[in-house]
């Protein structure tokens, strides 16, 4: 089939990889040259830990507390906007226990699949994009968070993904390299990361001379609708016509549906990074501080770190307050690191396709037939990207999927 991809992020080429080896014909449209959407300077996490959704009990009352604090990494932009609104409230409607333990499986599943694509993509692909499977430290200062965290890892091992309690010291002879302060954390040693804008900038022309047609710099304005399917695709660049096509415009996606006549509840969720060079002591690990919600990633000789979750749209300006917040968060957790504010040329953001019940939107229309939805991966999208790409490729090829996809129905709301 002649298969139209639209988004070029992780979501999209990982759709194009799945759908090109299944044999179709397949072209990725992107509105830009593909560098900057949310898929390269994330934190480059692979987290089959991550079966507890956004929306769960506790986020309201940490969100109403953060969002009066400039330095806090949460934060939404009151705005009389319908979509926002409507977002809001069933953001509410879902953050409670019922909602995580009817949702953590699938999560869990989605996870899993993804990371089993993940490692197979580590052997496949002629390149090294940094795969390590080193687990995740969650890392807590106060009794609270690590009543929380014990809580959470309980929970975790409870539905079979592994979950280690440490000590303070425990915790510091994972790291050799970088001393750590901590009250104590949790390991998951099932967790991986990798370097992701080198598989970003390697998968496109990878995929390329495996005869993917890429249209950079394209933007889909509209679509032409006939008989309940999409008979042509109308872009800044001309009008093109395909058998299926894969809607995979991350936050934008929103915008898009609404030219279809669907509703898609989405709202950015910008967040930032900067990244170390040349870090002679290096953490091995990944972690999260917890209560500063700042995530560090080593990518070889480098050490990233990024944080914060700004509901403001489709909104591309740098908060520096937040990315102080970030910055004056580390010394607490790593005392001997002394790390200088970036410039804002320096700090990389990014937009979060966020759903407002935490779980992505994968499957077909019921409206228009040959349109299949595959975004809305909040925090997990780079996680999930192959997950969901495998995904995509078996609904289009009408074959059993790999896990159950009803939980991630795209009209489920
Ligand atoms: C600070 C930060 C840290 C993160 N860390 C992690 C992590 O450690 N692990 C993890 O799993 N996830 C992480 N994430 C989340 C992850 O980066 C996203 O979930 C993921 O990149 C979303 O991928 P996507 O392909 O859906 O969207 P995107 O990467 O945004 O791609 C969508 C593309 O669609 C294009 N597009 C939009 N509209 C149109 C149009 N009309 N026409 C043509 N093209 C269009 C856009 O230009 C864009 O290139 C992090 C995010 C941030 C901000």
């Amino acid at each position: 089939m002649n298969i139209g991809i639209i988004g070029g992020g992780i979501i999209g080429l990982s759709s194009a990889y799945y759908l090109m080896k299944a044999g179709h014909r397949v072209t990725v449209i992107n509105q830009s040259d593909g560098h900057e959407s949310c898929s390269t300077g994330n934190a480059g996490m692979i987290v089959p830990s991550h079966i507890i959704p956004l929306a769960s009990p506790g986020m309201i009352s940490k969100g109403i507390r953060w969002m009066f604090n400039s330095t806090s990494p949460f934060y939404v932009r009151p705005r009389l906007s319908g979509d926002l609104i409507k977002w809001g409230w069933e953001f509410y409607r879902h953050a409670n226990k019922r909602h995580v333990d009817r949702t953590a499986p699938a999560l869990r599943d989605i996870s899993l699949l993804s990371k089993a694509m993940y490692q197979e993509l580590s052997r496949a692909l002629p390149f090294d994009f940094g795969y390590h499977e080193r687990g995740l430290l969650m890392l807590y200062q106060t009794k609270e968070t690590e009543h929380e965290e014990v809580e959470g890892a309980a929970y975790a091992n409870k539905l079979g993904i592994e979950a280690r309690v440490l000590s303070s010291k425990e915790v510091q002879e994972l790291e050799p390299d970088v001393r750590v302060t901590a009250r104590g954390g949790v390991y998951y040693p099932g967790d991986a990361h990798i370097t992701p804008q080198v598989l970003m900038h390697r998968l496109m022309p990878y995929l390329q001379q495996q005869g993917v047609n890429f249209m950079p710099s394209t933007s889909v304005t509209d679509f032409r609708v006939e008989n309940g399917k999409i008979k042509t695709v109308i872009t800044s660049r001309g009008e093109l016509d395909f058998d299926e096509v894969v809607l995979a415009t991350g936050s934008w996606s929103g915008v898009m549906t609404s030219k279809l006549g669907i509703s898609l509840p989405m709202q950015a969720g910008k967040g930032y990074s900067f990244t170390l060079q040349n870090v002679e002591k290096n953490s091995r690990i990944p972690s999260i501080f917890l209560e500063a919600r700042v995530a560090v990633t080593p990518m070889g000789n480098t050490l990233r770190f990024g944080g914060t979750m700004e509901i403001t749209g489709i909104d591309h300006t740098i908060n520096m307050n937040r990315v102080r917040g970030i910055v004056e968060a580390i010394p607490t957790y790593y005392p001997e690191m002394k790390v200088d504010m970036p410039k804002k040329e320096q700090i990389w953001h990014g937009l979060r396709p966020c759903s407002p019940d935490g779980l992505p939107y994968i499957g077909r229309s019921s409206t228009i037939s040959n349109l299949v939805f595959a975004t809305g991966h909040a925090m997990m999208g780079l996680s999930l990207g192959p997950g969901t790409g495998k995904l995509v490729s078996e609904i289009i090829n009408q074959e059993k999927t790999s896990i159950d996809i009803k939980p991630f129905n795209p009209e489920r709301f």
